[in-house]
């Protein structure tokens, strides 16, 4: 994880994403004190605070599983991944809000997340939980704000619980980002429904999929059916000021050029 710090400084990241534990297995060892230590000075030696960092959970948790065990199983790993966020100082955990399985109805599943957030927020304390829309792929739910909505509705704390809006996901789901008016529009649909209040972070992804496919297939920054257009109008859009961007797009390689082009859309420069 010490590494993740000086990989996104190679790049001219000043934010990045990261995985506290192997995110395919639900069993992982507790922390090293030395990776918890290792961590923390990188973080401070490269001058990176915790609001510039949203690390992701494991894809096997579902907190809105509609049986018993699986529910029991998927919030103590949540509860561990929050723990090992906490144990790093840091503040934001990024995840996919949970699928129904085609058992539940949708408010049913949508209550249980909500109920497993917070299960999840008294049990820690100092860490946001992130919900991130979805592309609405088979059961998964959270691809509409409305559904983001209805979850933070349910949550008690709601000063720790937040949205990371990723741009496929959107596009996915039905939100169409082909021009900067129309990306504008999806941003002001999202301050309507949810509330920039809310937005913790951005996942920048273009989509090999297409509009309302409810296909989750990312693709690089305007080489997608999202295109360039959309990126633009979101680095010049004042309410995503401040927020960490996390890039998701399939060529490594490229992600420093892609960062540095969208650096160069901004109209004030950034911190
Ligand atoms: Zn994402």
């Amino acid at each position: 994880m010490d590494q993740a710090v000086g990989r996104a400084v190679d790049i001219g990241a000043n934010a990045f994403a990261l995985f506290t534990k192997n995110q395919r297995q639900w069993k992982a060892k507790p922390l090293d004190e030395k990776v918890i230590a290792a961590f923390k000075k990188a973080c401070q030696h490269h001058g990176f605070k915790p609001e510039q960092m949203l690390p992701h959970d494991s894809y096997l948790i579902n907190l809105g599983h509609p049986e018993a065990e699986g529910l029991a199983k998927s919030r103590a790993a949540f509860l561990d991944e929050m723990q090992r966020c906490e144990q790093l100082g840091l503040t934001l955990l990024n995840f996919h809000p949970g699928s129904h399985l085609r058992r539940i109805s949708e408010s049913e599943c949508l209550k249980i997340i909500a109920e497993s957030i917070n299960e999840a927020l008294s049990q820690t304390q100092g860490v946001t939980a992130v919900i991130e829309n979805t592309a609405g792929q088979g059961s998964n739910l959270g691809y509409r704000f409305e559904q983001l909505a209805e979850i933070i509705e349910q949550v008690d704390d709601k000063s720790r619980v937040g949205v990371c809006i990723d741009t496929c996901h959107a596009f996915a789901g039905g939100y169409d980002l082909r021009t900067g008016e129309s990306t504008q529009a999806v941003l002001d649909e999202f301050g309507d429904v949810v509330g920039f209040e809310y937005l913790r972070g951005m996942h920048l992804n273009d989509a090999k999929s297409t509009l309302g496919s409810r296909v989750d297939r990312h693709h690089s920054l305007g080489q997608g059916n999202i295109g360039s257009e959309a990126f633009v109008a979101i680095m010049q859009d004042a309410r995503t000021d401040g927020i960490p961007m996390i890039l998701e797009t399939i060529e490594p390689a490229i992600w420093d050029q892609e960062i540095a082009w969208l650096r160069a859309q901004c109209v004030s420069p950034l911190v």
